[in-house]
């Protein structure tokens, strides 16, 4: 590379993170995460914001650091606490981690945070990307982070398709290294509001003229085909009690959680034919509650209905008032707040 073309691209990068960071001063969502850099808060926003959308977030941080408002009281609590703070939040992985790493932290560490993104990786359940963006966020340190929204961002700018080190490679020459914390945070933000993946916002975008492609790589990222599913559950109340099962220890997703118990029924279809079929008219029956509900690339259609608790099945009874305890599964609280047996907000 020429010494001139080299300085040029220098000036772009410079202008870049100018233009970039004056935008995020001025546009910057109001995220209750953003108001302090206190690591533990910021730790807490990063593990629940993997792979959760933003408003779903926002339903939880205040609740669960109200619960547990320092990573000692976080590492004291029982795990069942834990998961009952972050039921509705899915991916109940991070939160056994978070609880582990807290551990580690309060116990090991005599409650001393990390000061680098290396020794944050070091920690049960914080990945590379996770790691960057603690570090430069609450402790200033000059690393860039790399997710979906940063990858999508950088390869419109430069017009390049990138693949693995070599997006970490650029985001490092662009990155603010006096604003590191914020440049990062407004990266994601320019991916997440303007350069969206189908349809980038470009007459608004901040660097729309350094931009080599302008929306023309727009629409690469489709969306993921999700499944669709139907899926009954019972729902058995008595004397303030409800009828709640335990998933098993080893099940792949929500290990150990409680839910309401699942049961066979024939599916919509298999009904309506039962219910044409029958000739004097009679209503076969029909759900209490029928909702909708999204697992990673499932889409379930879910019904509830009134019925004793299959035979066998092994579960406990449960007061309307100790849900709020109980380390539910998102989808239960959604059924149990819907029927208005106290299920919490959390
Ligand atoms: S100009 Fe358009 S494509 Fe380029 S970064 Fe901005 S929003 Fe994305």
């Amino acid at each position: 590379m020429t010494q001139r073309a080299k300085s040029s691209g220098r000036m772009q990068a410079l202008e870049f993170r100018k233009r970039l960071l004056t935008w995020y001063d001025a546009h910057a969502r109001d995220l209750p995460w953003r108001k302090d850099h206190d690591p533990y808060r910021v730790w807490v926003s990063e593990i629940m914001l993997q792979q959760t959308r933003v408003a779903a977030v926002i339903e939880h941080y205040h609740e669960f650091l109200r619960r547990f408002p320092t990573v000692k009281k976080l590492a004291a609590a029982r795990e069942a606490s834990v998961l009952a703070a972050w039921s509705g939040l899915g991916y109940y992985r991070r939160a056994r981690m978070l609880h582990a790493a807290a551990k580690v932290v309060a116990g090991e560490r005599g409650a001393k945070f990390p000061e680098t993104a290396e020794g944050w990786r070091s920690l049960p359940g914080i990945g590379r990307y996770t790691a960057a963006a603690i570090a430069s966020i609450a402790g200033g340190e000059p690393v860039a982070v790399v997710d979906g929204n940063v990858e999508r961002v950088l390869q419109r700018i430069l017009g390049e398709r990138m693949s693995g080190e070599e997006f970490w490679l650029t985001a490092e020459t662009l990155l603010d290294r006096h604003r590191p914390g914020d440049f990062n945070q407004a990266m994601m933000e320019l991916g997440a509001t303007v350069c969206t993946p189908r349809t980038p916002a470009c007459l608004t975008c901040p660097v729309l003229e350094l931009c080599r492609t302008r929306g023309e790589m727009a629409g690469g990222d489709r969306a993921k085909r999700q499944n669709k599913r139907e899926i009954d559950y019972a729902l058995h109340c008595r004397d303030g009690k409800v009828f709640l099962v335990q998933r098993p220890k080893e099940a792949r997703l929500m290990a150990g959680m409680w839910e309401l118990p699942q049961i066979d029924l024939p599916t919509l279809g298999e009904r309506q034919v039962r219910r044409s079929a029958r000739s004097d008219g009679h209503h076969i029956d029909s759900p209490i509650l029928t909702l909708r509900h999204s697992i990673t690339v499932t889409d379930y259609t879910v019904r509830v209905w009134d019925r004793a608790t299959p035979e066998g099945d092994a579960g406990k009874w449960v007061s309307y008032g100790k849900l709020s305890k109980m380390p539910l599964t998102g989808l239960a609280r959604k059924v149990l707040r819907k029927a208005r047996l106290g299920a919490p907000k959390a």
